[in-house]
């Protein structure tokens, strides 16, 4: 959960700064500290520093570097440890940084750090382009591709950080540097899965794809009784499937849609949420035999748009509860992980008003079979599949019920799941995940050097935190 710092008055701030400084009391203070996760909220940032440029990113870190203060980051507020927002903390916060551009001949896409995902994707549609990333449009690009970036579009072209061409970053010492694959490769490759642990990157350059406009998506839900049984076909099934169809299984209570019939509102159900961005003739090969590995409730896959597709999923993202993430990678779909997926639903502690989603992720594609594992921080080796657990609520009691019911989930998945994982969609699980999320040991010293040459001062230390060390 979010870290705290010991507090300072920050009277000394400097004046040169162009956004808005927000301290406790002030009128847009709370407005400005509200992040996804709603734990963060129980204590507030000492200082929050609303950049209004990269002139201001800069000014801030020299102040903090000339302090000795650690500083947190702001890109979309979606990160589950609410480190973006600690409790007594100086933050830079990038949300009003929000421009874009999509250059429609090289079909390379900029964004600043405050670009939700949303508004990527639809000024990138603008030009029938998509850059691959995630499955929520809230969700910030920052924090996203920092981290390596996953969704519908992983299989066809990649990981978003497969697509990132070039960061602009502002140095913790307050200097601006370009990181690509010449120029300061050696950053380019941590910042590529890293995290926020190097410096703040204020632009990110992307490689864009022709997506859409119109694709085939939506969700088929099946009854929880057949759950074992159309988990346990997937895999088989899906030998020989195209890169173009994106595949994310959700194990969640029904929404009380009027084509579910009523007994089933709020009981568990199987959802296979579908994103086909294939040829559209082609889509019903590829759908329909998903749909009789079953008998579903629904079929609601139909014809839609790239963007209403990729903002489906937002319907069951409230910002601002309370919640907790966990997951891991998969080498496969095996009956054994699948029977403790699916226990656990059972011991649930949710009350009315609660979310709970137990997401399973087709893997496989351009994510895995194109990459070369050692080209970057972001770690995918061997992974098939990645497990994903998250939990919503607001009461405050709750916490410790669903923080140990997470808990005893990932250790009974622990015997399933691989060593590297994907730091974005888990909570920090501490030192001893930390050392392998990347994949290797050689990967997390290679970071830790990183870290030294551009952090040493580690000032910033809110985030998945790599330690600075020397390689060796
Ligand atoms: C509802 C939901 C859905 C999600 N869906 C997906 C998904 O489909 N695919 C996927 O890959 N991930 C997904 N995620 C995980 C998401 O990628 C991470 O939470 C990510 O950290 C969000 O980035 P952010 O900028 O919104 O968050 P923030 O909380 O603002 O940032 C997270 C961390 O990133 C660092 N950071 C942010 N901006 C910068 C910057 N400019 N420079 C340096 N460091 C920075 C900071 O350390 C910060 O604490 C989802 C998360 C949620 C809550």
């Amino acid at each position: 959960m979010s870290a705290s710092t010991e507090p300072h008055s920050h009277s000394d701030f400097p004046t040169g700064f162009r956004g808005t400084v927000l301290r406790p009391g002030d009128d847009q203070y709370d407005a400005a500290r509200a992040v996804y996760q709603g734990r963060a909220a129980d204590k507030g940032p000492a200082l929050i520093a609303q950049c209004a440029d990269e002139e201001d990113v800069a000014t801030v870190l020299r102040y903090a570097s000339a302090h000795d203060i650690p500083v947190a980051v702001r890109g979309g507020g979606h990160g589950s440890d609410g480190y973006a927002m600690p409790g007594g903390a100086l933050v830079i916060d990038l949300s009003a940084m929000r421009a874009i551009t999509v250059d429609p001949k090289t079909r390379v896409v900029r964004a600043q750090p405050g670009v939700k995902l949303g508004e990527m994707d639809a000024a990138a549609q603008q030009h029938g382009l998509a850059v691959p990333a995630g499955t929520v449009s809230s969700t910030g690009v920052a924090g996203l591709t920092l981290g390596g970036g996953i969704g519908f579009l992983m299989r066809r072209h990649g990981a978003t950080v497969d697509n990132l061409l070039a960061c602009d970053m502002i140095t913790v010492d307050g200097r601006k540097v370009r990181a690509d694959a010449t120029e300061n490769p050696e950053l380019f490759w941590a910042l590529r899965g890293g995290g926020g642990n190097f410096g703040v990157v204020t632009s990110f350059e992307y490689r864009a794809h022709p997506v859409g406009p119109d694709v085939v998506a939506g969700q088929l839900i099946f009854p929880f009784d057949q759950a074992a049984d159309v988990l346990g076909k997937l895999s088989a099934h899906l030998a020989t499937a195209p890169r173009e169809l994106g595949l994310l299984v959700a194990i969640a209570d029904a929404p009380p849609l009027p084509m579910l019939p009523e007994d089933v509102h709020g009981t568990p159900v199987l959802i296979l949420v579908v994103v086909y961005t294939g040829d559209l003739a082609t889509a019903d090969e590829v759908v329909q035999p998903l749909a009789a590995l079953g008998r579903p409730l629904a079929d609601l896959v139909t014809k839609t748009t790239w963007v209403q597709a990729n903002s489906m999923l937002d319907a069951v993202a409230p910002y601002g509860m309370r919640m907790n993430l966990r997951g891991g990678y998969l080498p496969a779909l095996s009956g054994d992980a699948i029977d403790v997926l699916l226990e656990h639903v059972a011991t649930v502690p949710a009350k009315p008003g609660d979310i709970y989603s137990i997401n399973i992720s087709f893997m496989g594609g351009a994510i895995s079979e194109d990459a070369d594992e050692d080209a970057m921080a972001f770690s995918r080796a061997g992974a098939a599949w990645l497990w994903e657990a998250i939990c919503k609520w607001d009461a405050p009691e709750a916490d410790a019920r669903y923080d140990d019911w997470a808990t005893t989930l990932t250790e009974a998945m622990q015997p399933h799941a691989l060593t590297n994982g994907y730091a974005n969609l888990t909570d920090d699980l501490g030192e001893e995940w930390r050392r392998g999320v990347h994949g290797s040991d050689a990967k997390h010293q290679r970071l830790r050097s990183v870290k030294a040459a551009w952090d040493p001062r580690n000032l910033l230390r809110f985030n998945k935190n790599i330690t600075p060390g020397t390689a060796g």
